[in-house]
């Protein structure tokens, strides 16, 4: 039988434009004009009105323009003269030395490691415009903002991902307050998107196998963010029978069997995507792939296939080479919230005659096992995998970091918790993105890009931003927000059943002079959309307080298969629905990164409430930050590090408070005293009409936030820390095309012969000369270590003592870690090694001897997940 192929074919006739407006195309395909306000006013000044109705799209704008209008603008010299320039500052912008080409020549001067020639970033979502709704939440925001932030660095970035055919899905509400959902479809030709094509014009696939003979392929579009390229791959496709075109039907939608396919092109065929594009644009194949979020994690599975097949090495070799030059980051402290699989599920693609050539099912299965204490073994857990194929592994705040390493210390028995290999880039938002274009071009006139990039344009006595200025511009943010939201609450409310009769009080919804605290993210349950509910009586007399009011916007979109998340939205929508409140606190539906835009402005106070420590990072407090917005937080993700006291304010946490209505009292009551006593006096403590103290408070979050919070900071952190070290053992253990091909067989052989000969490596006994009972600081006390290393050499380990003050638990609190070397030799592999320090420190000390593996192309002495202790 013919597969059943759905006979659909849809044309999309684009515009043909006159030769004097032909770069509105090049302008509207680069998602520049995202973030290029400049560009944007162009769009808008052809038609306003249409502008505003396609939300920012240029190429849907660009299509409905008429012939005559079109011929009106041809002949206005003015109008092409201004977007000649514009697109070349376009031109400009994609082709002059950036940071980027700046850092490797300081860096070849230097004779310091040469930065990655490309970098692939993988991710399942893509936050870049509302107009290509490719994201959920944060992780694709934030991928989306170190695309635009990789852009203007200049960094050589290449992102790979999936175009869902209904993207996530538009929220509404029902008339009592219920989420509901609807997805729909994007047309790709009316989007900002170029389908990849071969020379002779047809379109470039890329396939896979699926169980059962099936086939599924893809095509593959691509937008340019800036001076990078993002891969999107599509399954909607003829060839596909109807199951394998809707892989991509939807973000995070279907079956478990449906997200692995997802997840299976995404990694799979997203490299397969990479050497298409490569082919056909001669781009250097990356040297670091990075892995955000366990959901690309097959792209390692791939790799290591291509790696057998083109080099002839084994899958332990491959994986060696493969790991090389792997990234992989973190984003969530729930354990729901990691991606995993059912074992037997996973075993169906790659067994069972599934198997790809030098790649047993077990090989595969093993990758992702949850092969410690409490794991599961009938899961397949794509974090594990995630970080089993890193080099390198971060969370994405401090306290992320250290909540993974505890999260994930499991995977590295016997170390501790402190050494597990999992290290922490604080998240950053892309500025020009963020923040109010008002306000932007009010900095930019009055700061000097140095005062402008350090902040310290806030500081200049002369010529800077006043107090009466700022606080205008603060105004100007809220009243925007204000119509908007009075917009937004009207529309839907006529969704839910309204008659425009009943709506005059939307009129009168917010106020443009009152406190205005924003409250909106994604529903699930840690994020506590309904704390401020907890004492509704207090939360109403606060939103009605005659003399110091304050209104409240909130937003959010719930999973669709979260139930409770939503009854979580109804909660709060029914509160907000309550006559006597319902001018002060709003609901606005369909949370998305145009609201956002207008939201995080208009807002004086950015309020999160998670429970410590499940927010990793958090990003939209920083996005509020910007425009001079304070947090009032948890300390929690990003607040933790960076609330300096003069920033906004902390919100007492209960933690250790195990029974989660209790902590959820003292926390709201905290969140409320707060308000009542510190944040609202302040805000309308006023000295000629301003509020002084809170002013400096802002002025201090703008100079020092600021530059801290920038995703440029963020991106140019993960070149320095993680891509260019990573790119260093890609290149030392020849992943590269025409490389050494012998250095990743060696250090597979080398580890297989490591841990074998393990159990055989014990440390004998430990002497310590010249310790007495109690010793004096400055004492010199010698240590040696009598060890047995079975078939290993002495320089196939480490033995290393860690020493410290002992705490009260009979474990070292703080230590450091020192190597000591070989000093003699004996029989039957055993050896003597030592070390001669000074005690610097007073209190109880105490010390222990320990023996990992080394080798130059570790990444650290825990990879390999071996330690011998002195029992
Ligand atoms: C920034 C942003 C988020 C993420 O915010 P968090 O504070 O990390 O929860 C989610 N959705 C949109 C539309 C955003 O702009």
């Amino acid at each position: 039988m013919l597969p059943r192929v759905r006979a659909i074919r849809r044309f999309t006739v684009r515009t043909v434009l006159p030769e004097a407006l032909a770069a509105l195309d090049d302008l509207a395909l680069n998602l520049r004009w995202s973030w290029h306000a400049p560009t944007r006013e162009l769009f808008a000044s052809i038609d306003p009105e249409r502008w505003g109705d396609v939300h920012g799209d240029p190429v849907r704008f660009l299509g409905g323009l008429s012939p005559e209008r079109l011929a009106e603008l041809a002949a206005d010299a003015e109008f092409v003269a201004r977007l000649n320039g514009l697109a070349d500052d376009l031109h400009r912008y994609r082709s002059e030395d950036r940071w980027y080409q700046d850092e490797a020549q300081r860096r070849v001067a230097a004779g310091e490691p040469a930065l990655p020639s490309s970098i692939a970033y993988f991710s399942a979502e893509f936050g870049i415009t509302a107009a290509l709704p490719q994201y959920s939440g944060g992780l694709g925001i934030l991928a989306g903002d170190h695309l635009k932030s990789a852009s203007d660095l200049g960094a050589p970035i290449i992102g790979l991902g999936l175009l869902y055919g209904a993207g996530y899905f538009r929220q509404f509400l029902t008339r009592d307050g219920w989420q509901h959902e609807t997805y729909p479809l994007l047309d790709p030709d009316n989007l900002p998107l170029t389908l990849l094509r071969e020379g002779d014009g047809t379109p470039s696939r890329i396939s896979l196998p699926l169980p059962g003979g099936r086939v599924l392929h893809a095509q593959i579009w691509r937008a340019d963010v800036g001076r990078v390229p993002l891969l999107l791959l599509d399954s909607n496709v003829p060839e596909n029978d109807d199951l394998a075109r809707r892989v991509t039907d939807r973000l995070y939608g279907g079956t478990s069997e449906h997200r692995l396919h997802q997840e299976l092109l995404l990694g799979m065929g997203g490299v397969k995507a990479l050497r298409v594009h490569a082919r056909l644009t001669g781009t250097p194949e990356p040297e670091v792939y990075h892995c955000n979020e366990g959901h690309a994690g097959f792209l390692g599975i791939e790799r290591i296939r291509e790696l057998i097949e083109r080099a002839g090495l084994s899958f332990a070799a491959a994986t060696e080479a493969v790991r090389a030059g792997t990234v992989f980051t973190t984003h969530t402290p729930v354990p729901a919230g990691i991606d995993r699989f059912g074992a037997d599920l996973v075993a169906e693609h790659f067994g069972g005659g599934n198997e790809l050539p030098g790649i047993g099912v077990e090989d595969v299965l093993a990758l992702g096992r949850e092969s410690y204490d409490g794991g599961d073994p009938a899961v397949f857990n794509m974090a594990v995998m995630g970080l089993r194929l890193a080099k390198k592994a971060n969370g994405v705040a401090q306290l992320h970091g250290r909540v993974s390493r505890g999260m994930f210390a499991h995977l590295w028995p016997g170390f501790d918790t402190s050494e597990v290999p999992i290290t922490s880039i604080t998240n950053g938002v892309h500025g020009d993105t963020w923040t109010d274009p008002s306000f932007v071009r009010a900095q930019t006139e009055a700061f000097t890009p140095d005062e402008l990039a350090s902040g310290a344009g806030w500081y200049k006595s002369e010529g800077g931003i006043d107090n009466t200025t700022l606080w205008e511009l603060r105004r100007q943010m809220r009243s925007r927000l204000v119509a908007d939201a009075r917009v937004r609450v009207r529309k839907s409310w006529l969704k839910r059943g309204a008659s425009p009769a009943e709506l005059g009080w939307v009129d009168g919804v917010l106020d443009p002079d009152v406190l205005t605290i924003g409250f909106a993210r994604r529903v699930p349950t840690y994020k506590r959309l309904t704390l401020m509910l907890r004492d509704t009586d207090r939360l109403r007399r606060l939103l009605t307080d005659p003399e110091r009011p304050v209104q409240i916007v909130v937003a959010g979109k719930s999973h669709p298969a979260d139930e409770q998340g939503i009854r979580l939205i109804q909660k709060l929508v029914q509160f907000a629905d309550s006559e006597d409140v319902r001018e002060r606190i709003v609901f606005l539906p369909n949370y998305d990164i145009e609201m956002a835009q207008t939201l995080y402005p208009g807002c004086d106070v950015w309020l999160n409430n998670p429970l410590r420590p499940l927010e990793a990072c958090g990003t939209s407090g920083m996005k509020a930050a910007l425009n001079g917005s304070l947090n009032l937080s948890i300390l929690d993700g990003w607040w933790d590090e960076m609330f300096d006291g003069e920033n906004g304010w902390a919100i007492p946490t209960a933690d250790g408070v195990d029974d989660p209505e209790r902590r959820d009292d003292l926390e709201s009551a905290a969140l409320y005293d707060l308000l009542e006593n510190t944040v609202a006096p302040r805000f309308y403590d006023r000295t000629d009409g301003l509020p002084v103290h809170w002013l400096e408070n802002v002025r201090h979050t703008l100079a020092t936030l600021g530059p801290k919070v920038q995703a440029t900071r963020m991106v140019r952190d993960y070149i320095t820390e993680l891509y260019t070290p990573t790119a260093e053992f890609y290149r030392a253990l020849g992943g590269g095309d025409g490389a050494d091909r012998s250095a990743a067989p060696a250090l597979a052989d080398w580890k297989a012969q490591v841990h074998q000969a393990w159990p055989g490596v014990r440390v004998e006994h430990v002497e310590s000369e010249d310790v007495h009972d109690v010793v004096k600081v400055g004492d010199r006390v010698t240590l040696k270590a009598f060890v047995a290393l079975g078939s290993l050499r002495p320089e196939d380990v480490e033995v290393q003592v860690n020493y410290g003050r002992v705490g009260e638990d009979d474990e070292l609190d703080e230590f450091g870690t020192a190597e000591l070397a070989l000093t003699d030799t004996y029989e039957g592999g055993r050896y003597q090694f030592s070390r001669a320090f000074t005690l610097a420190q007073s209190g109880p000390f105490g010390y222990a001897v320990r023996i990992v593996p080394r080798h130059p192309a570790l990444a650290g002495a825990t990879e390999l997940g071996l330690v011998a202790a002195a029992s």
